[in-house]
This record gives structure tokens, C-alpha cells and sequence, in this order.
């Protein structure tokens, strides 16, 4: 049985100490109790780099093309697919992995793993998440638990036949995303916007107002009550006023982004054991199993013969046919035998 994970109030990450390195906020934890199914959440700031200047387009889901257009300078460029499938699995091995401690989700009493392994350490460290990079790809992969957009408590959810079951308790949203067939081998769900299931009399979000001056951006309002809303970095944001559903186009979510940090945080769901965590069983599980039956061995040969004895009636079938003179010598006499008769010898020389 898992813990509770203590995550931050804010932004549903686990915190570092009592501070949050994801978004900064002091101190103010909640806890989200693990969900019946077994699955875990893990949430994903993914970014491609520019080749030319350098900079960083945030990734909105996790269907990349071939090809984007950067950001900040507008150069088009090519996507290494794979390397963003890598990055995803590599998430899972965050989530399996590093929490909770010793050995993560799905511990093995015959396989501990080592203390510094890289996920548990950068999830345990001050930036309490994992910085992976392969070709222009970057993630900032954290562990924690989503929180409702409308009262910010711990979502609970339930992942069965590729469908994610997400509800609050605290306020009775509810919500189901469905898991697009071709990222099954991967997720088990993920909170996005596009995978979201609306109800047919659900109002469509209604596109956020945007407030100019001249070409640029000032603010976003909610087209209902003008409330504003903070610097969304999703494509579907509650009005903390009214609660109209709003929704916001990806180059306004990354509007009010800082230049360097790669918003739109995806939640992306996992269950059962990560390809990294079966990798490391394969490496380390023989050489586990080799140093143990040495183990059993030596503690067998240190123990005393009286110990001992019962123990090895016990375990070899008493042999067909009786030995010479009743019972044959144990080899374990032949060392001592030899000790007392080097003792007398030497005492006879003194
Ligand atoms: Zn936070
Ligand atoms: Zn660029
Ligand atoms: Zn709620
Ligand atoms: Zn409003």
C-alpha cells in the first residue's frame, strides 16, 4: 500500500523539503491518496530546442509531427519523434521509480535497487524533478498528483480499457479521457485537452478575450464576467470568477511564458512496472541471485555443526543404503580433527 503523496497545494507536484521547486510557492501541502487501480501520475514540462536560436517551444500534448516551427524565431525544423517516445518512457521510469522510497511503485524484495539510482536522486534533490535531453528534445519530468481546475484539490482517478475516470471529491467534477489506441504500449492516460470525452449537452469552452494594446498581448479576460485570468499555460482554463470554461489558444498559453521555461505541463498517467525498472531488474536480478546463494553458502559454512545438523537431516533424504558402521563421519569433523591434532603437536613441541 502506497502513502499518501504530500504534494504541493499549487501545482500538485511533490515538494522539495517544504518548499515547491515547480512553481515556488511557499509551503502549503495536501495530500493526494494513491487511487485504487494502481496507477500514478507523473507531470511533464516538454519542450523542443531551436537549432538556430536556441530557445525553447513548449510542447502542447504528446503527438508531435515530424516538423515544428519554432517559437521565438519562427524556424521550421525537424522533430526527433523518437527521441520524444524515449522521453516518455523515460517519464514512466520516473514514476515507478523514484516514488516512494527505497524502491518506487512496484518493489522487488528479491531485487533492491542501488541508492543512486538517477531517478530517486533527482526526484529526492533541491529541483525535485529529472532533466532529460536526447536531439532537441527536453523534458522536466516531476512526480505528484493533479489537482481539480475549479477547487484545486487532488483529483482521484481510474484508468480501465484505456479510459481515465478523473473526478474530485471535494467538488464532484468528473471527467473522462480517452486514450488514443496508438499510445497504449506508453500511457495508460493523460490529462489533454483533446482526449477529453465532452457530454453532449456540455456549452463548448468559450474563447478567452484578449486585451490589446496595438499588436500586443495584455491580458486575458473570461468572455462571461471580464474576470482575469492569470497567465494560462492551458488550452482549457476555469474562471476563478464564474467558472465559465474558457478556452485558450496555444500561442496565448505560451504568451505569458518566460522566454526559457517550457510550460504546458502535461499529466500523463502510468500503471504497472516501467521499461526502465525491467531493464534494471534483468541487469541486476542474476548477479543479486549469484551473491546471494554465495550468502546462504557462507552463513551455512559459519554456522555451528549443532545448528547445522538438523538442518541438513532435514533437507537430504535419508540415503537407501545405511552407511558403514552406522553413521558416516561429517565432513565438517575433518577440519576440526585436523585443528586439534596441529594444537597437540604444537603443544608437544613447546
Ligand atoms: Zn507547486
Ligand atoms: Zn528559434
Ligand atoms: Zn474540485
Ligand atoms: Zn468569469
Amino acid at each position: 500500500m502506497v502513502d499518501p503523496l504530500r504534494v504541493c497545494a499549487r501545482c500538485g507536484t511533490l515538494p522539495h523539503g517544504d518548499a515547491c521547486p515547480a512553481c515556488a510557492a511557499p509551503a502549503r501541502l495536501v495530500d493526494a491518496p494513491p487511487d485504487d487501480d494502481g496507477g500514478y501520475w507523473v507531470r511533464v514540462e516538454a519542450a523542443l530546442r531551436c537549432d538556430r536560436c536556441k530557445l525553447l517551444t513548449p510542447v502542447d500534448g504528446v503527438d508531435v509531427g515530424e516538423r515544428y516551427r519554432c517559437a521565438h524565431c519562427d524556424y521550421e525544423q525537424d522533430v526527433l519523434v523518437d527521441s520524444f517516445a524515449e522521453g516518455l518512457r523515460e517519464a514512466h521510469g520516473v514514476g515507478d521509480l523514484a516514488w516512494p522510497p527505497p524502491d518506487g511503485r512496484h518493489p522487488d524484495p528479491d531485487c533492491p535497487l542501488p541508492d543512486d539510482l538517477p531517478q530517486r536522486v533527482a526526484i529526492g534533490g533541491p529541483a525535485a524533478a529529472l532533466l532529460w535531453a536526447d536531439g532537441g528534445v527536453r523534458m522536466t519530468v516531476r512526480v505528484g498528483c493533479p489537482l481539480c481546475a475549479r477547487c484545486a484539490a487532488p483529483l482521484r482517478a481510474h484508468t480501465a480499457a484505456g479510459k481515465t475516470l478523473v473526478r474530485c471529491d471535494a467538488c464532484g467534477a468528473r471527467d473522462v479521457y480517452t486514450l488514443p489506441e496508438r499510445h497504449a504500449e506508453t500511457l495508460a492516460g493523460a490529462l489533454l485537452e483533446a482526449w477529453r470525452a465532452r457530454d453532449a449537452d456540455e456549452p463548448a469552452p468559450r474563447p478567452v478575450t484578449v486585451v490589446r494594446e496595438g499588436a500586443r498581448v495584455l491580458t486575458l479576460r473570461c468572455p462571461q464576467c471580464g474576470g482575469a485570468l492569470d497567465a494560462p499555460d492551458s488550452a482549457r482554463v476555469v474562471c476563478p470568477y464564474c467558472a465559465t470554461v474558457c478556452a485558450v489558444e496555444a500561442p496565448l498559453q505560451r504568451h505569458f511564458a518566460e522566454r526559457e521555461v517550457a510550460t504546458a505541463p502535461l499529466w500523463l498517467r502510468f500503471k504497472g512496472p516501467s521499461p526502465a525498472r525491467l531493464a534494471l531488474q534483468k541487469t541486476l536480478a542474476p548477479a543479486l541471485a549469484r551473491a546471494r546463494k554465495r550468502a546462504r553458502k557462507d552463513a551455512l559454512r559459519a554456522q555451528p555443526p549443532v545448528a547445522r545438523a538438523p538442518q541438513r537431516a532435514k533437507r537430504s533424504p535419508p540415503p537407501s543404503a545405511p552407511a558403514e558402521g552406522g553413521n558416516a563421519t561429517p565432513l565438517w569433523v575433518i577440519p576440526l580433527v585436523v585443528a586439534a591434532v596441529a594444537a597437540a603437536l604444537m603443544a608437544l613441541g613447546r
